[in-house]
């Protein structure tokens, strides 16, 4: 075996480091005496194009990794998607660039965000599902060019929005639970078709983009109850302390319901388990439909469901239970045979700075308060008041 030991480029340390290193070595080498020897052989056979080529090679990379770490750690779905884009667009500009990500993992929503110029913005996109592009994607688990996938593609109607649009590549987001989303980017403003090395470059970020987008929502997952796609038990206590810890500091008010279907075990004896939980899948809908942005509804377990109001004192609090309790008496379940309407009964507490609570205590509370709506016949809301039984931090 010949002895031709090929030294690796030096791999950078930190940011900021390969070009340096890179031009250090080209010097290095153009400065050697015995290289300036034979330099006009070695020109002649290419090696300063290719050294050339490789140091070029070494800042993409290291280009590719900066701009990859910088997404992988974006706490958020939005500065995910910026950070895609910008660095994307340091190598061409797209036309658009639209992400359509299942926000929830067993369900068929999808969330859509389209760029253009760098910016958000809508492009109408009339696409409801990623379940078309699973096949395909299984079968081709890589970005592909849209002609490829145009070919191959069944749903019609599919394809009839994404010719309107004229994607030019379509990037899966696949993980462990299969397709997550799709990223679609349009043809280079500048015109010409992707070079293969533009191509590859997309296809590595990416790469990062898919486990940014993938992290965050496994994340997100986790802290969701898999039926109703609400907060879970286990999220809601966490930012029910981080709440009273928020109180202590301030001097504000705020509150949380509990809430429970009155007589539910009667209803699914009646109506049956599916028909059940479709009333408690309508009633999360319901739930996030009547409170705000930054409340917190949460399934609680089984048929209990609760709410964290931050900066609400008990008089609004009291307001929000019963829109939510008028809502829920008034909601439509779709389901055939039509079923009859259910009720859910409510109790509030609220928390300020002049008590230690803890979020055990907050809870028993509005249980409490909660049990005395039930005993009053059920359907209706209760404030905790001391009467009912005071519960020490
Ligand atoms: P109350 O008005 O006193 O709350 O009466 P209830 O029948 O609702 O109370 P109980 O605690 O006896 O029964 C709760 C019922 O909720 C029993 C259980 O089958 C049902 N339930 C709990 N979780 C689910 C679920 O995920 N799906 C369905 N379909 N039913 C559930
Ligand atoms: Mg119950
Ligand atoms: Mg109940």
């Amino acid at each position: 075996m010949k002895n031709h030991k090929r030294k690796n480029p030096p791999m950078p340390e930190n940011s900021g480091q390969a070009e340096k290193k890179g031009t250090e070595l080209a010097d290095e080498i153009y400065s050697d005496p015995k290289i300036l020897e034979h330099r006009s052989l070695l020109e002649q056979i290419g090696i300063f194009s290719r050294i050339d080529k490789l140091n070029k090679q070494i800042a993409d990379y290291h280009e590719l990794v900066t701009g990859g770490l910088d997404i992988i750690n974006r706490t958020s779905l939005d500065a995910i998607m910026d950070a895609a884009v910008f660095r994307i667009s340091g190598h061409f500009m797209p036309s658009f660039v639209t992400f359509l990500w299942k926000p929830i993992q067993n369900r068929d929503e999808i969330t859509i965000k389209s760029y253009q110029n760098y910016q958000p913005t809508d492009l109408g996109i009339k696409l409801h599902s990623i379940t078309p592009f699973e096949s395909f994607f299984e079968r081709h688990p890589k970005p592909v060019n849209f002609s490829l996938m145009a070919a191959e593609l069944e749903d019609r109607n599919v394809l009839n929005t994404l010719e309107k649009l004229k994607p030019e590549i379509i990037v899966p987001i696949v993980g462990g639970f299969g397709l997550y989303g799709i990223i679609l980017m349009g043809q280079k403003m500048a015109g010409g078709k992707f070079s293969d090395g533009e191509i590859l470059f997309v296809e590595q970020l990416m790469a990062f983009v898919t486990q940014a987008i993938m992290n965050y929502l496994n994340y997100q997952h986790s802290l969701r109850d898999v039926k109703t796609g609400l907060y879970n038990h286990g999220f809601f206590i966490h930012r029910l302390g981080e709440e009273i810890a928020r109180t202590r500091r301030g001097s504000f008010t705020s509150s949380i319901i509990v809430m429970d279907v009155d007589k539910f075990k009667n209803f699914n004896d009646a109506f049956g388990h599916m028909a059940g939980d479709k009333v408690l899948e309508t009633l999360a809908i319901t739930l996030k439909q009547t409170v705000r942005s930054e409340d917190i509804p949460s399934r609680f377990g089984g048929e209990e469901f609760t709410v964290l109001l931050p900066d609400t004192d008990k008089e609004a609090a009291w307001l929000v239970s019963e829109r939510v309790r008028n809502a829920v008496e008034e909601m439509q379940v779709p389901w055939e045979p039509s079923l009859p309407q259910v009720t859910i009964s409510l109790g509030i507490c609220s928390f300020d700075h002049r008590e230690q609570l803890s979020a055990g205590s907050v809870i028993q509370r509005a249980d409490a308060a909660l049990y005395v709506s039930k005993q009053r016949g059920r359907n209706r809301s209760t404030l905790w008041n001391p009467g009912m039984g005071h519960v020490e931090g």
